[in-house]
């Protein structure tokens, strides 16, 4: 897969030199490109933003550099298009499904803005030729979308063939498609058996595999309907049942 991402502060996506990702980099699994959108600001100030119009405070980011980053990252006569990731507050949220999408595209451009955002006539533009996703990574509001990038691409990467050690982890997942959809992973634990007079679940320790997942199961919907009781409202008995068969 090939990810490129443009950004004022191209440096602020260091992490994706480090672990996960920087393996499936160097295992040739991610291609990932960085581009200095004042690269394509030619004023002496190499300005990228100007006063809101309607007043406000705070700057927008102008349209011409965006359009020329955008140009230069994915040409107008390109052979492929990519898919274009716009991280706001004010986008669809970001979920597990919406990472699974996304891994199975060959190529991301990610446009993080700063100040209060990008001028909208470069989304509009950009979504005549290009798929065009605006992306909430949750309800808060972040001083840039560098770190926005960094969440994606890290949940998209993990599950690129490849780049996890064992790819069946990902099946277990809290909210891995399928029998995890509406659930979060209970608690897990490793040796020793005993810490601070604290057992591991004895279950755990039995051997018995339909006992096991049926534990699992349960502490599941537990930690489920403690943390995000909107989670469990989705799934109908029905569903509740079928995950109960699944494990
Ligand atoms: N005025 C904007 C609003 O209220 O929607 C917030 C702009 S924010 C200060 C600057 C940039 O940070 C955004 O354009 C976006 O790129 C990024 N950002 C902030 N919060 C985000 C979030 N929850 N999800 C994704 N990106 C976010």
């Amino acid at each position: 897969m090939r990810i490129d991402v443009v950004s004022i502060f191209p440096e602020y996506l260091a992490p994706l030199d480090v672990s996960l990702v920087g393996k499936a980099r160097a295992k040739g699994l991610l291609d990932v490109r960085l581009h200095q959108l004042r690269d394509q600001a030619h004023d002496v100030h190499r300005t990228v933003d100007d006063t809101p119009y309607g007043g406000g405070p705070g700057m927008v980011m102008k349209p011409e550099p965006w359009a020329a980053a955008l140009e230069e990252v994915a040409p107008l006569d390109g052979e492929s298009v990519p898919r274009l990731i716009v991280p706001t507050p004010s986008g669809r949220p970001f979920t597990q499904e919406l990472a699974v999408e996304l891994a199975a595209e060959p190529w991301l451009v990610f446009a993080p803005a700063r100040y209060e955002g990008i001028d909208r006539r470069v989304i509009e533009d950009a979504a005549t030729r290009m798929r065009v996703d605006e992306v909430s990574i949750g309800d808060y509001v972040l001083a840039g979308g560098e770190v926005a990038v960094l969440v994606m691409v890290e949940a998209v990467a993990r599950l690129l063939p490849g780049v996890l050690g064992n790819a069946e982890s990902v099946r277990d997942d809290s909210f891995a498609p399928g029998a995890m959809a509406n659930l979060l992973e209970g608690p897990v634990y490793t040796k020793p058996a005993e810490w601070r007079g604290r057992e591991v679940p004895p279950v755990l320790l039995s051997g018995n595999h339909g006992a096991i997942a049926r534990w699992r199961r349960d502490q599941a919907l537990a930690r489920t309907a403690e943390n995000r009781p909107d989670l469990l409202e989705r799934l109908t008995a029905g569903e509740a049942d079928k995950k109960d068969r699944a494990t």
